[in-house]
């Protein structure tokens, strides 16, 4: 393309409303134009990238035997009702966005595709002869996020890849599992990012079955945390790790100790001149489940360690079915406002012991009469430790689990890892800590949409089982951020050669050049005609302004016709290095084509 004869504005400041150096270039660069909140226009250039990506994404799941298609992004609530999502969905994480069509029917725009992909298995997947069998489609998604942000990498219409597939058991389904790892893998590698897979939170349906992939950047939502032997890597979310040693607790008998004004871990332990790793400390939540009932909750855990919340959210929701629900749809430590509503005389906040009487909540048709109790698995062996007296002021020491206090009956992993703490496979391995941004995440299933569905196969023995079924996403738009997250200088982006949305840009310095401008445009054809993707500046300004806009933009070959071509030369400067050498112009198009498909070929 000519930039004389296309939409090409760019912007000397950086916008106002952009945080993070991937959104500030996108908008200053032209290739996104924010629409309202959430929601951009990909402008050309945009486009050219996201199309890049979307082909590499599709090569590799082509390669496996998955299958592309279309589905809905209008999806019947019906659907969403089967699968008990509607209500989450639409009200409680209200992610999904809804609407009643001229019939009075409800309807939603596809937030994700798992019940209109299992209503097809449903109907179309009779036999275990017709599996495996995976279905992918690259589309627009639609949620309406409660911060979007940060451009295209937290949009509220963004372009997704989706996939879904069906099995006849786990082991297939882990197969297939592992051939998306392994595509996954391809397609970053591929896209020139630099990346970490790690273990993710499953959610309450638990099992070992999740991987996110991470693009490693600063302004990743996301922690990581892994090890440096390259054998531990998860989200901190579902992260594990071994705590610190306790230290021996000073206290030998039990006793109740007038502590004033000791609320925090840290004051207390000052006061009683002990470690942290020997208190008890009570941390008190409160869940609300679909259901409207309330719940607390009072976790209790070293005192040297943090609740998950992600954690104690999926043991939570595990919990439903006993409060007969079946999802959360709140979960917080509840302040003075909150605490209120269901205390039934003033807590002794900073001073709760692990069996905080069940009298404090006060009684109502709301909230559940007693306390969900939760003992961290490092907080069971503590001897002799601190904790609260259950009265103000006050604590005890030298207690133990089953003398003084009865141990919880649920006893789970509910800590948070961090960075520092040694890994599990190898103790001598410390966990190291990085940001990353979620791009894919591959997930595996099993039979929860097909038996809430209803989603069934006929086996060898000719019985009906549920389908098991696993589904793997990327996000194409907030991959082709990414990559300029992870790639740019102060001049502006600089793609990999890969996605960029052309591989070269001829600059002629002064258009008034008649020689400038033949040469040039001799180049512009031949290069374009052997497949290297160019584009000609051949606007009416000042060299330096397209020098500047050709480094914003962040074309990685950038050929100037000027001087040399008294000697039969351009000037190639690659973006990425700044390297600039003069090339015989006859050269340009085998050394451009040879350094391309260089850039290009994966580096495993
Ligand atoms: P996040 O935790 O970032 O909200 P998610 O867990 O909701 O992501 P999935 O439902 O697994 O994401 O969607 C698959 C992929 O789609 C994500 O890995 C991410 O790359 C992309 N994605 C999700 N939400 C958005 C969004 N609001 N804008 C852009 N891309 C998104
Ligand atoms: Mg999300």
């Amino acid at each position: 393309m000519r930039l004389s004869q296309i939409l090409f504005v760019t912007l000397r400041d950086d916008p106002a409303d952009a945080e993070i150096p991937s959104h500030k270039l996108l908008l200053r660069a032209g290739y996104i134009r924010r629409i309202g909140s959430g929601i951009y226009a990909y402008l050309p250039l945009m486009w050219r990238v996201l199309q890049k990506v979307s082909q590499i994404v599709r090569e590799e799941m082509n390669a496996t035997d998955a299958q592309e298609c279309l589905l809905p992004q209008l999806q019947p609530a019906d659907l969403w009702k089967e699968s008990g999502r509607w209500d989450t969905y639409t009200k409680a994480e209200g992610i999904m966005f809804s609407l009643i069509d001229r019939r009075e029917q409800q309807l939603g725009l596809g937030p994700t595709h798992e019940e209109v992909i299992t209503a097809i298995a449903r109907d179309m997947i009779r036999s275990y002869r017709q599996l495996p069998i995976h279905l992918y489609q690259i589309q627009t998604k639609f949620r309406d996020e409660i911060r979007p942000r940060f451009g295209l990498m937290r949009g509220r219409e963004f372009i997704m890849k989706d996939g879904y597939s069906f099995h006849v058991d786990e082991e297939s389904l882990k197969a297939t599992y592992q051939d998306m790892y392994q595509a996954y893998s391809n397609m970053l590698k591929r896209s020139g990012l630099a990346f970490r897979a790690v273990e993710a939170d499953s959610g309450a349906i638990g099992g070992s079955g999740s991987t996110e992939f991470m693009v490693l950047a600063e302004a990743g939502e996301d922690e990581v945390l892994y090890t440096e032997d390259g054998k531990y890597a998860a989200n901190v979310e579902k992260a594990v790790s071994l705590p610190a040693d306790t230290e021996i607790s000073p206290f030998t008998t039990y006793e109740k100790r007038d502590t004033p004004g000791t609320e925090t871990i840290e004051t207390v332990c000052q006061f009683l001149k002990c470690s942290p790793t020997q208190v008890v400390k009570n941390v008190l939540y409160q869940t609300v489940y679909d259901n409207g009932i309330t719940v607390l909750v009072l976790v209790s855990l070293r005192g040297d360690q943090e609740v998950n919340e992600v954690k104690l959210q999926n043991e939570l929701t595990k919990l439903a079915p006993q409060y007969s629900a079946k999802t959360i749809i709140a979960l917080s430590v509840p302040n003075a406002e909150a605490q209120q509503t269901w205390t039934a005389k003033s807590l002794p906040l900073g001073y709760i012991a692990p069996d905080l009487g069940d009298e404090y909540i006060s009684s109502s048709k709301q909230v559940h009469p007693q306390f969900v109790r939760l003992l961290d698995q490092t907080a069971v062996d503590l001897k002799n430790f601190v904790t609260g007296a259950n009265e103000t002021g006050f604590h005890v020491v030298g207690a133990n689990w089953n003398e003084q206090f009865k141990i919880p009956n649920l006893v789970v992993d509910i800590r948070k890892a961090r960075p520092g703490d040694r890994a599990l496979h190898n103790p001598e391995q410390t966990l190291k800590s990085a940001r990353g941004i979620e791009v894919g995440h591959i997930f595996q299933l099993g039979t929860k949409y097909s038996v809430a569905m209803g989603a069934n196969y006929t086996n060898e023995q000719g019985e009906e089982k549920p389908l098991f079924m696993g589904c793997y996403g990327v996000g194409v738009s907030r991959l082709a951020q990414s990559a300029v997250e992870q790639s740019y200088d102060k001049d502006g982006i600089i793609w990999p050669v890969a996605i960029a949305p052309y591989h070269a840009i001829i600059t002629i310095p002064n258009i008034n050049d008649a020689q400038q401008v033949e040469v040039a445009q001799k180049l512009y054809t031949e290069l374009n005609q052997a497949g290297i993707e160019t584009l000609l500046d051949d606007r009416d300004e000042r060299a330096g302004v397209k020098f500047k806009d050709a480094d914003l933009i962040g074309i990685p070959y950038r050929i100037v016709t000027g001087r040399a071509i008294a000697n039969g030369k351009v000037e190639v400067v690659e973006r990425a290095t700044r390297k600039s050498q003069e090339i015989v112009i006859e050269d340009v198009v085998t050394t451009l084509k040879q350094w391309i498909m260089a850039a290009i070929e994966v580096k495993n």
